[in-house]
Parts: C-alpha cells; sequence; structure tokens
C-alpha cells in the first residue's frame, strides 16, 4: 500500500573534511530520488562545525560533484552559520538539568576509554559530576533509563538500551555543537520528515532520538542504506582503489553512468529477492534519471552489503558513452589526448567557453609529434572508431595512440594465424616482407584521393582472397604495419584515416623492423 507522508523533506548533510565520497554521493542520489518522486525537497547540509578538520576547498569539491552527477539541491545552509540556533537549545536542556557541564579533561577521558576497552567494557562515560552543577568543560546529556524503539524503513523494528550509551557529549561549549546535537536541531528545524543516510550511522539513531524526545521535538522517519562493500565484502575504502567522485570524473566516467550505477547499489527496481539474484550479472536494467525518479521506493532497498563492481560501472559507462553523439564524445575525449601529449589545442583570436574546460570543436588542434593540423573531422572519426570499445573517457589515448604516433612494432606480431606466437623463423620473415612489399606495391597505385574505406576494402579484399580464402594472411600484417598492435579498429577504416603517405611511410617502417 503507497505510504501518505506529510510535506517530504530530505537532505544530505556531508563534513567538509575530504572530497565527496561515493558513498555520499549514493546517500545523496537515494535523498534526491526520494525527494523528487514525491515532489519534495532535497536540502543540501554542510556540516563543518568541527572547524579543525572542515575545509572550504572540501565544500567546493563536495557542491561541484554533486551539481556534476546532476544531484541539485533546492535548499542549502552551513552548520557554522547556525551557531546561535544550537545553543538556544543546548540552554534549554542545561536549564532542565537533562544535560551538564562534565568537568574531566581529554585525558582523563582517553584515560578512562582504555581502562574499560582493557576489561573488556564498553567504553562510555557516566560522569560523576552529573548534579554538580559545573559551568565548565563538554556538555552532555544524560539519557534516561530505557529501551529505544523505532522503525527503520529499510531495517525494521530496530531496538537499543539507552543503558548501553553513557552521558552523550552534545557539545565541546554553547558555541560548539557536536554531530549528534546540531543534526538533531537541524532535522528539526528544516523540518526534514525523513532522515535517510548510511548504516554507519544506525548507532547514533537512539542517541538522537532520546535528545529528540527531551527537547519534545518531532521524530522523523529513518532509513539507513546498506554499506557500499569492496569486493572483499569489508566496507569501501581507499583500499579498495578510487572513491571520490572527483577522481571518477577524471578517470573519465560520465555522469550518467555513475548515476546509473550508484543507484543499483542496494536498490533494485525489481523486489528484493530477484535483485539479489542479478547481483554481479550485467542484465541491469539501463535507467536515466528520470526512470529511477518513477521507479524508486525505499521498500525496494535491500538490507544488506552493496557490492561495488568496477567492472558493472565499466559496462554502464561503455554504454553511455555509446550513446553519445560523436560531437559530443568528441568534445569530451579533447583533453584527455592533449593530456596525453598528442594534440595540442591552438589559440586563435577568441575567447573559448570554460564549459569542456575552454575545449571546442571550432579551435585548431594540431599534432603534438609532427605540429601538423589535424582538422576535427578526422577527429571525430578516430574517435568514432573507438567509440564502441571504450570503456572510459581516460582511455581514449591510449586506444588511438597510434594515429598521432608511429607505432613500435614487435616483429612477431606480423604472424598469421595470431594464436601461433613464437620468434619469426626466416622463412617466415621472407614471406612477410613478401607480403609487405605486396601491399606496399597495390597500394601505391591506388590514388590519393581513393584512400576511402569503400575503395580500399574493393581492392584489397579481392587480393586478399588470393590466400585460398584465408584473408588474415594479408589483412593481419597490414593491420598490424598500420598500428603496431593485435588489437585495433579494421585496417580499412585506419587507412583512411592515416592517408595514403603514411599508410606507406608505415608498411616501409615495418618492413625495417622484421
Ligand atoms: N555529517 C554526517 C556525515 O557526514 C551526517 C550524518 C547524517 O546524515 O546524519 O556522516
Amino acid at each position: 500500500m503507497p505510504i501518505k507522508f506529510k510535506k517530504i523533506r530530505v537532505r544530505i548533510a556531508p563534513s567538509p573534511t575530504g572530497p565527496l565520497h561515493i558513498g555520499t554521493a549514493r546517500t545523496a542520489l537515494f535523498n534526491y530520488l526520494f525527494a523528487k518522486k514525491h515532489k519534495g525537497s532535497f536540502i543540501l547540509r554542510i556540516e563543518d562545525t568541527d572547524l579543525e578538520r572542515s575545509n572550504p576547498k572540501y565544500e567546493k569539491n563536495i557542491k561541484d560533484g554533486l551539481q556534476w552527477l546532476g544531484i541539485q539541491w533546492d535548499e542549502f545552509y552551513k552548520q557554522s552559520e547556525r551557531i546561535d540556533s544550537y545553543a538556544k537549545y543546548l540552554k534549554k536542556l542545561l536549564d532542565s538539568g537533562q544535560a551538564f557541564y562534565c568537568g574531566h579533561s581529554k585525558e582523563e577521558l582517553e584515560k578512562e576509554r582504555k581502562e574499560k576497552l582493557k576489561k573488556k567494557e564498553p567504553p562510555i562515560h557516566i560522569c560523576e559530576h552529573y548534579n554538580k552543577k559545573l559551568k565548565k568543560g563538554i556538555i552532555r546529556f544524560r539519557p534516561p533509563k530505557k529501551k529505544i524503539v523505532f522503525n527503520d524503513l529499510i531495517r525494521d523494528r530496530v531496538e537499543f538500551n539507552s543503558e548501553l550509551l553513557g552521558d552523550i557529549s552534545i557539545a565541546k561549549n554553547l558555541k560548539t555543537p557536536l554531530y549528534n546535537f546540531a543534526v538533531i536541531i537541524d532535522d528539526y528545524e528544516m523540518k526534514i520528515s525523513h532522515v535517510i543516510r548510511g548504516e554507519d550511522h544506525l548507532s547514533n539513531t537512539p542517541k538522537q532520538i532520546l535528545i529528540q524526545e527531551a527537547l519534545n521535538l518531532p521524530i522523523p522517519q529513518y532509513a539507513h542504506l546498506p554499506l557500499i562493500l569492496g569486493p572483499d565484502k569489508t566496507k569501501l575504502s581507499k583500499r579498495h582503489g578510487v572513491v571520490s567522485v572527483a577522481d571518477y570524473q577524471k578517470q573519465g566516467y560520465l555522469p550518467k553512468a555513475l548515476i546509473n550505477f550508484m543507484a543499483l547499489l542496494g536498490w533494485s527496481p525489481q523486489d528484493k529477492i530477484s535483485s539479489q539474484k542479478s547481483e554481479n550479472s550485467h542484465d541491469e536494467e539501463m535507467l536515466s534519471i528520470k526512470e529511477l525518479i518513477k521507479k524508486f521506493s525505499l521498500g525496494k532497498i535491500q538490507k544488506g552489503g552493496a557490492i561495488f563492481n568496477v567492472a558493472k560501472l565499466d559496462w554502464f559507462n561503455g554504454n553511455y558513452i555509446r550513446q553519445k553523439s560523436l560531437e559530443n564524445l568528441t568534445l569530451l575525449c579533447l583533453p584527455y589526448l592533449v593530456e596525453r601529449g598528442l594534440i595540442e589545442p591552438i589559440f586563435i583570436n577568441k575567447q573559448y567557453p570554460p564549459a569542456y574546460g575552454g575545449y571546442s570543436l571550432e579551435r585548431k588542434y594540431i599534432i603534438t609529434k609532427t605540429k601538423k593540423e589535424i582538422p576535427i573531422n578526422k577527429l571525430k572519426k578516430i574517435i568514432g572508431l573507438e567509440q564502441k570499445r571504450m570503456k572510459k573517457l581516460s582511455e581514449v589515448g591510449e586506444l588511438t595512440e597510434f594515429f598521432f604516433k608511429s607505432p613500435h612494432y614487435k616483429s612477431d606480431m606480423f604472424k598469421w594465424p595470431r594464436t601461433q606466437r613464437a620468434r619469426l623463423k626466416e622463412k617466415e620473415k621472407k614471406e612477410i616482407i613478401n607480403i609487405l612489399n605486396k601491399l606496399e606495391q597495390i597500394l601505391s597505385k591506388i590514388k590519393e584521393k581513393d584512400f576511402t574505406i569503400e575503395k580500399l576494402k574493393t581492392i584489397l579484399m579481392l587480393e586478399a582472397e588470393k590466400f585460398n580464402g584465408d584473408r588474415g594472411c594479408l589483412l593481419w600484417p597490414l593491420r598490424v604495419a598500420l598500428t603496431g598492435r593485435e588489437k585495433s579498429p579494421g585496417p580499412f577504416e585506419i587507412a583512411e584515416i592515416l592517408g595514403k603517405e603514411r599508410v606507406l611511410e608505415r608498411i616501409k617502417e615495418a618492413k625495417k623492423t622484421i
């Protein structure tokens, strides 16, 4: 039965202590999808009360990352700009005696913690200064003794015993609230209806509920998302490789691919049982943000951890790369070709838009090695040839390098069939040189303007048929001479782009190395 909610207001509340993590981005996405589905509001709240660890550069990184992904917030807040609000509620708790100043020093608390851990006791602090009416020190909340029960929208019934929590630290002083306190004041004042966040916060929820009860605040609905795990089933971290959204962007993942992939980390458009079956398989649906919004529901989120499978992300990215128009893909690839030192942009007297880092299809480019201009149409053709195989934009340099630089040849690569790789015998060398001579002879007779895929195909296929139907005998050495590689697009497509002069040059060069 569909649940009826009051106005849906959700939030993502990152601390700017590091770059936007893929886990935070997924939490943001789930909040965003939920808000959009129910015509509610999605709020970005920067939790920067920890001044020592917070850094404005990470706030920028978080905002840039969310915007790049297309996860646009409707409202924005910063905790550091709201300090007065927290003080008001802190005073209320202090006045009612539910909160108190714990006069213990950091060192004393640390010593107590260590001793408790040694004795295998929970490292909580039950302060003997409660009731002493001290006027300084950390502010703590003394929870009433009770069982806290709440219904998590993903994990169902969750139960905690408040006696296991000890006295909860809620502020360093009136001007410096701590997470568990600031978060509930903000959630209340921002009228948050649903707190959708990572499972790592599950143990904070009873603390927050107790403080909400003490202040007589409404309690939002909670939904704790399953953790994202690496392939070894431990919590995803830097050990597993890249984890920040900016790094995925740099590697050439497309925002649509990341969104589609992240949406399926713990959620599935099917019900929970069938989604488990398809784990690790590549039959997930390609879903646009619109479709995700339509299909999203908290009820379809799984309880168990979600495995981050890079191969699956690559699969999505490859699909989204193939959906790009050639113009757009070329634009996206240009910076990677420049970064790899294959081409250079030339400045003409014109301002280029900052989108795409100032790269533009109207700009002129030269090949770095030869300093000759390469027309944008040729660049488009090169990119188009690799569009089928590219999984990330950053691969474009490596995949297309042979168009911009002469290849390095390994002589044994010329041998056909290619399954039998071994050092070439003298007789085999001669055979290959004969074939390359033959190719040179045929190709030099073709006019420059006839160096088109169709013409080359017609002429060379006819010749290739002469090898008892085994066309590879002719076409394989040609492909290797043009690229120096085992894997590449077909030789006719490459020859058309390289043009007559460079094709003949490469065949000559290849002969020398055999
Ligand atoms: N600042 C907290 C974090 O970054 C927010 C947790 C929450 O959503 O309550 O993990």
